[in-house]
């Protein structure tokens, strides 16, 4: 178990506190109705959360909209201040907070929870430096005239996540927002509401009153009410495609900008001078198998040169072979579970598939727990495919499980052809040891994120963004900020 009983009754507590709360205004604002949330790991109910719907959806935006001028009125770099003083609080609480995410979500505490802690606290620094950079220009254009923009905030910015690494996908929309003087009404996964509820609240102690506001609550009702809200300025959306299409249309009935991150289906090539075992530790952390696979930028599509393949398939398999599938708040465990029975569903259908297709072999890694205090139904181990042809589903279509497709290459404007030959264009890696042939295939690669000899997750500073169907905008930099949460105002002066 944890080595810290305490973070997990402290988790608990929050659990209790946020139980049918909203964070609305300056704290929290009970909701009419209720949803059980279940701990994936054990399948017993986790507590109940908020289901919020148009009323909680009517409050939290009044109230984000009645702090908002005065938000903005203040100098940027007090509230740069104020955002990089959420991120202190945050991180004074992160054991706390990482407990609770691995309750809610399944995942790992040690080698993910954790993590995504350190990342959300991380962003709320990096841009609460950024307030001085909300600067305008002087466009030369006559003698006689002064010719200025500004940027201006949006407004009230809806913020919808999915469930997969909620608290850092909150702040990559959040802190950009909130430092560019918009206020927000977040909406949490209904899936893990928990630490999204929490993280907001802990800001709500610092920010004025409404100008972070967090609700739980469903799709269809909570979320759907938000987008179409007539206040709502700006819809920043993280999850699937599908909604992502219902969330776009909502916001061009209303002509409001939308910035959406979707799906992936990222490849990884790797050329036959890569360092094997580098590769390895690459496809390990780019195929996210410390979270299931439930990564949007997840590589889950890994082209290797003929010459590497059996050696890559063995060595990736006897390291998967060791990572310990088990209880998320166990020290010794490095893999939690899947989200839920229906997102299960979903991953086993694809592996059925997937076995069903002639030609194809899948190697099951690592073993599944047997601890009598968890259910074992969301636990799974990590597939490998090899021999699956290049318009199978599982090639060509997002799984978010630990499902990836190992598929040997000999000839490289082949592999970069079948490697750009998706509706998605997320991310992408390259594996190699010289230079020249690293510098053409990223340049070639039709993916937003494109690494070389390395698979990083999102950092601050590195914009990141998908095309294609993976999505519209960049997060996690200072463009993200201007382009996608400000407004730029032109004026000029006559002088005579
Ligand atoms: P989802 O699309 O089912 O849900 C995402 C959010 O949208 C949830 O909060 C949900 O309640 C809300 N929602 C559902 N219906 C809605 C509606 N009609 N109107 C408004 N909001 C609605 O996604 P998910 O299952 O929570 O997450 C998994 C998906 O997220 C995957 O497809 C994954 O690729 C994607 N994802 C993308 C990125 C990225 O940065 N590109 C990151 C993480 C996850």
């Amino acid at each position: 178990m944890s080595n810290a009983p305490s973070a997990l009754n402290r988790a608990r507590d929050w659990i209790d506190r946020l139980g049918r709360q909203n964070v609305i205004g300056s704290g929290l604002t009970p909701a009419a109705a209720g949803d059980v949330v279940i701990n994936p790991a054990t399948g017993k109910a986790l507590g109940e959360a908020a289901a919020s719907g148009a009323t909680e959806v009517d409050e939290a935006v009044a109230a984000a909209r009645a702090a908002q001028g005065a938000w903005a009125g203040l100098a940027a770099r007090e509230r740069g201040r104020l955002v990089a003083e959420c991120g202190r609080q945050i991180t004074g609480q992160a054991e706390d907070l990482a407990v609770l995410l691995a309750l809610e979500t399944g995942k790992a505490l040690r080698t993910e929870c954790r993590a995504e802690l350190r990342v959300a606290a991380d962003l709320l620094a990096f841009y609460g430096g950024l307030g001085s950079e909300l600067k305008g220009e002087t466009l030369p254009f006559d003698p006689q005239m002064l010719s200025v923009t500004t940027r201006e905030p949006l407004g009230v910015v809806a913020a919808i996540l999915p469930w997969n690494v909620p608290l850092v996908l909150m702040m990559l929309k959040i802190a950009p927002a909130l430092v560019a003087g918009n206020t927000v009404v977040v909406k949490a996964a209904e899936e893990a509401p928990f630490a999204t509820l929490a993280g907001g609240l802990i800001m709500a102690g610092i920010l004025p009153a409404g100008v972070i506001n967090v609700l739980a609550g469903d799709g269809p009702a909570c979320g759907a009410a938000l987008t179409r809200h007539r206040h709502v300025a700006k819809i920043t959306f993280t999850g699937s495609q599908s909604v992502g299409e219902i969330v776009y249309r909502a916001g061009a009935d209303r002509i409001i900008p939308v910035s959406l991150e979707l799906g992936g289906k990222s490849p990884m090539l790797v050329f036959a001078d890569a360092d094997l075992d580098r590769a390895v530790e690459g496809a390990i952390a780019g195929m996210r198998f410390t979270r299931q696979g439930q990564s949007c930028t997840a590589s889950s599509r890994i082209y290797v040169h003929r010459d590497l393949h059996d050696d890559f398939i063995a060595r990736l398999r006897a390291r998967l072979d060791r990572l310990v599938i088990g209880d998320p708040l166990d020290e010794a465990t490095d893999i939690g579970t899947v989200i839920s029975p229906t997102q299960k569903a979903v991953i086993d259908r694809y592996v059925a598939l997937g076995e069903a297709t002639p030609g194809t072999t899948a190697i099951r890694c690592g073993r599944m727990p047997e601890a009598a205090h968890l259910d074992t139904s969301l636990f799974m181990q990590p597939v490998l495919f090899t021999g699956l042809p290049a318009d199978s589903p599982l090639v060509r279509e997002e799984i978010f499980g630990p499902v990836a497709a190992i598929i040997p290459w000999d000839d490289y404007e082949t592999v970069l052809a079948a490697a750009n030959d998706s509706d998605y264009g997320l991310a992408a890696s390259v594996w190699t040891r010289d230079l020249r042939t690293a510098l053409d295939a990223t340049r070639r690669l039709d993916a937003g994120y494109v690494q070389v000899n390395q698979n990083l997750t999102i950092q601050p500073n590195l914009s990141y963004g998908g095309f294609g169907k993976s999505g519209l905008g960049k997060e996690a930099s200072l463009e993200a900020m201007l382009e996608h949460f400000t407004r730029k105002k032109t004026i000029v002066f006559a002088m005579t």
